[in-house]
């Protein structure tokens, strides 16, 4: 299977046994227990499963393991280039696994680059999970790192200012630290973190690995040891992935590549007509304005746009085609303002900081024709 390319590998992986079961479709499993008459074989299985490990064999409970979360595990960790994947509820309950199983080691300090997402901002920030957090710009990030930092956290290309970091740099200057990535904005259809030296790549599956707006889910790519200790979190705290959302996610893989390199052509022609546009100030997407990129990190610029307007709350209150709303990588378009919605959370001064200003607007553009969105965009653009 690894011989083929990426993109047909996004079709058949986790589908490898469904001819010999006699199935075109992967079956979605929803029991939450599974019978067995040999209790004492059992027992010694659960003692494998309390270490983290998997054995491959039938399923026990649906805390501990489900064959269609299974299917899509094993295909987000060929398409990360990874020795293992494990799924979660969302983007937050796989960040809260990775920040434990560094406390649970005795590591409980975190580096990270801002701007984050900002329900991570907050999470790291807050030390909630007893963490505790250090900020760096990305050329001081190994000079923070202490003999008790976990992880270097960073996400590329960043929410909503969609800076990028130089992923292989950053991963030699905090080595042996591993770097995670938050790969939610660039999907490995565009970026593949570990191949540039990243430890531990995050995703929000509830954007484009879904795509469709209508499932939540979290997942975390590395290798078989921390994905060991990811497992044991999840079996003791519950944060497990719905069996319908395993379908789903699986599903939206299939379909990943073409929604990734279509919506990033559009997202870039709008990036480019923003520049021009007489009400917007500044246009935020990557390689736009000409700045030098990371080499071989991104194949595509992505699907988000961020631009600042003198009155971005009449701009979400006058657009038709665009849902005006949170979230991003569905099939349609939505708009939001991150100083009132993602990034919230975030204290203001931190914020401007992180270059959030309160006029910035982002987009999540979708699969529809670039001129409607566009035709749009430009209508809403004339009431700010
Ligand atoms: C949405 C998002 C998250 C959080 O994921 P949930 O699935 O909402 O819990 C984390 N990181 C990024 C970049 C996101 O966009």
């Amino acid at each position: 299977m690894t011989s083929h390319h990426w993109e047909t590998r996004a079709i058949h992986a986790g589908r490898e046994d469904l001819v010999d079961l006699g199935l075109h479709v992967p079956p979605i499993d929803l029991s939450t227990t599974y019978p067995s008459r040999d209790t004492v074989a059992e027992a010694a299985r659960l003692d494998v499963f309390g270490s983290g490990a998997d054995d491959g064999g039938p399923p026990i409970y649906g805390r501990v393991g489900n064959p269609t979360v299974a299917r899509f595990e094993s295909a987000l960790a060929e398409l990360e280039g990874a020795e293992a994947a494990v799924a979660f509820a969302s983007g937050m309950a796989a960040l809260c696994a990775c920040l434990l199983a560094q406390v649970a080691r005795g590591r409980p300090h975190v580096v990270a680059v801002r701007p984050l997402y900002g329900t991570t901002d907050y999470l790291l920030d807050s030390g909630l999970l007893g963490t505790s957090v250090t900020w760096a710009e990305p050329r001081g990030t190994g000079d923070a790192i202490r003999s008790d930092t976990g992880l270097v956290i960073v996400e590329s290309p960043a929410n909503p200012t969609l800076t990028e970091i130089d992923i292989q740099a950053l991963a030699a200057a905090c080595a042996p630290v591993p770097v995670l990535v938050d790969n939610t904005f660039a999907t490995p259809a565009l970026q593949r973190p570990l191949n540039c030296g990243a430890g531990i790549v995050l995703h929000s599956a509830t954007k484009y690995l879904g795509g469709h707006g209508d499932v939540m889910g979290g997942v975390v790519a590395s290798n078989e040891e921390f994905a060991r200790a990811l497992r044991r979190i999840r079996f003791a705290t519950g944060g497990v992935l719905h069996p319908l959302a395993g379908y789903q996610l699986l599903r939206g893989l299939s379909t990943l590549s073409v929604r990734m390199h279509h919506a990033s052509a559009a997202a870039a022609e709008i990036a480019r007509r923003l520049v021009h546009h007489p009400s917007v100030t500044r246009v935020h997407y990557p390689g736009l304005s000409g700045e030098p990129r990371p080499p071989e990190q991104m194949a595509a610029g992505g699907a988000i746009v961020s631009f600042e307007v003198d009155d971005p709350h009449a701009v979400t209150g006058s657009v038709r085609l665009f849902t005006p709303a949170v979230s991003l990588g569905s099939v349609d378009s939505l708009i939001q303002h991150p100083a009132s919605l993602t990034h919230h959370a975030m204290d203001p001064g931190s914020r401007e900081q992180a270059g959030i200003s309160d006029r910035l607007l982002r987009i999540s553009v979708g699969l529809e024709h670039v001129d409607d969105l566009w035709a749009d965009l430009t209508q809403a653009l004339t009431r700010d």
